[in-house]
């Protein structure tokens, strides 16, 4: 059996950050050393700030360096909903807003010198169904018209130049998005931040935040295990693992398992085959599939075969189920070794929005719903921007941010058995 190991951690080292005492006072604390954290503690530490980034395990032990590094553009919304949630304006912005949000990580990479693999391969969402089809010509309307952004429809007897799969019932490209290996991104993240003064202290939880007064001075109070540190400013990254040291965000978020299996290098001749133009590809249903080659050959087949957030059952069960799921697309891929199964944890919104803003005094970023390597990096820079000049230019602040239904949510998912049947059986019947 496979080993239960992170592939991308295998082909890079994580920096590991001088350990120093904590300071008494920093400009800005950061909470949660992922893209969000250290995309914003590198645009604050550039505009001259003092900064630190409070990380409870080490540099991207969250989802961001366990993800698919899958670049992309679009909102795990579609586009119709979008519109008559939020009209035509704000969905303009935020549409917009998802495709800088590539060009941003492409900016850092080249500006960082970052060597994570960065291309633009486009992406390809594949139709389960049908009626999932039928639908992206109206999306790639909608696109083109409220949004200017280009999309192309591929029929099913032309899919085989995209995909090596006869399972779908078409096809839908975008040519913008991107991929990348995120181990390697995270870490030059870091790097990067590190050079420009920013402090990383690892296995340090932050466990609260009060607001208190320094030297007759309203300011904010950061406690730790390892001690207290006062600050102008409090920025929360912490996505899936948002915990009880903000109870106002955490009962905000759900966090949702996603788990991935990578093959053995397979042959050139047969990762042409499976994706002849080196795609990021993902499924239409709801408890979907994604999958990419990484860039020296292996499958990478992820998906949500369990929903709850990792564990080492979780983990075992979800690759069985993938390396199943991965067959039925891919029935080339019958004999291909798996050698590395993992799992992390998504953060979804209950109305499946990125959101940003202040909450009791203290800005965060989150939400992501597995959109997040572009637009937690793109945050990240954004929130800096408000944190600094003190001006908010985010749409994604601008719209309502929900809790759960009848407000049945402490923090504690309980109801993810009852939403992963919901879902599987909206996959069946819609
Ligand atoms: C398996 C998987 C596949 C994915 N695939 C894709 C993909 O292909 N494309 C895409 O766009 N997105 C994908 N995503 C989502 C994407 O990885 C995340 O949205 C993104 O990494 C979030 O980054 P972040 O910095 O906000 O959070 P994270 O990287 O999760 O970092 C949060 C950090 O906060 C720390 N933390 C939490 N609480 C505290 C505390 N109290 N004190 C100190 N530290 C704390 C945690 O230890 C953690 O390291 C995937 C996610 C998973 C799990």
């Amino acid at each position: 059996m496979a080993q239960e190991l992170n592939y991308w951690l295998t082909t890079t080292q994580i920096p590991t950050p001088p350990a120093q005492p904590l300071p008494e006072f920093v400009d800005v604390a950061i909470i949660g050393a992922g893209f969000t954290g250290l995309s914003a503690a590198l645009a604050l530490a550039k505009r001259g700030l003092k900064v630190i980034v409070l990380e409870s395990e080490t540099i991207g032990w969250g989802a961001s360096s366990r993800n698919g590094g899958m670049v992309l553009t679009g909102l795990k919304l579609g586009v119709n909903k979008l519109i008559s949630m939020y009209g035509r304006d704000l969905s303009r912005r935020m549409y917009a807003a998802s495709l800088e949000t590539i060009d941003t990580v492409e900016r850092i990479v080249t500006e960082e010198k970052i060597d994570c693999n960065f291309a633009r391969t486009g992406h390809l969402e594949v139709a389960c169904k049908k009626a999932h089809f039928d639908d992206y010509s109206r999306q790639v309307e909608v696109i083109a018209r409220e949004f200017n952004h280009p999309l192309r429809v591929v029929p099913r007897n032309e899919l085989r130049s995209e995909i090596g799969s006869d399972i779908y019932f078409g096809g839908m490209v975008d040519e913008a998005s991107a991929g990348l290996n995120p181990a390697r991104y995270v870490a030059g993240l870091a790097s990067a931040a590190l050079r420009a003064g920013v402090a990383i202290a690892e296995q340090t939880r932050v466990t609260a935040v009060r607001k208190a007064s320094y030297q007759g001075q309203p300011l904010l109070r950061v406690l730790t295990p390892r001690g207290t540190l006062w600050t102008q400013n409090v920025f929360i990254g912490t996505s899936g693992y948002t915990g009880a040291a903000i109870r106002a965000l955490q009962k905000k978020i759900i966090p949702i398992g996603s788990y991935i299996i990578a093959t053995e290098v397979l042959p050139d001749a047969l990762a042409r085959e499976l994706s002849p133009r080196n795609r990021q590809i993902y499924d239409s249903k709801n408890y979907l599939y994604y999958c990419r080659l990484t860039p020296d050959n292996r499958m990478l087949f992820g998906g949500r075969a369990a929903f709850f957030p990792e564990t080492f059952k979780t983990i075992r069960k979800s690759a069985e189920l993938l390396r199943r799921g991965m067959i039925e697309v891919y029935p080339q891929l019958r004999d291909a070794k798996v050698e590395y199964l993992w799992g992390g944890t998504l953060d979804f919104c209950f109305d499946m929005m990125p959101h940003a803003g202040k909450i009791e005094g203290i800005y965060f970023a989150l939400g992501y719903a597995g959109h997040g390597v572009a637009m937690a990096t793109w945050q990240g820079q954004r929130m800096a921007e408000w944190m600094v000049d003190g001006k908010a230019d985010n749409p994604f602040a601008e719209i309502p941010f929900p809790g759960a239904p009848l407000g049945l949510y402490n923090g504690r998912p309980w109801f993810l058995p009852l939403a992963g049947a919901y879902y599987k059986v909206l996959d069946w019947i819609s």
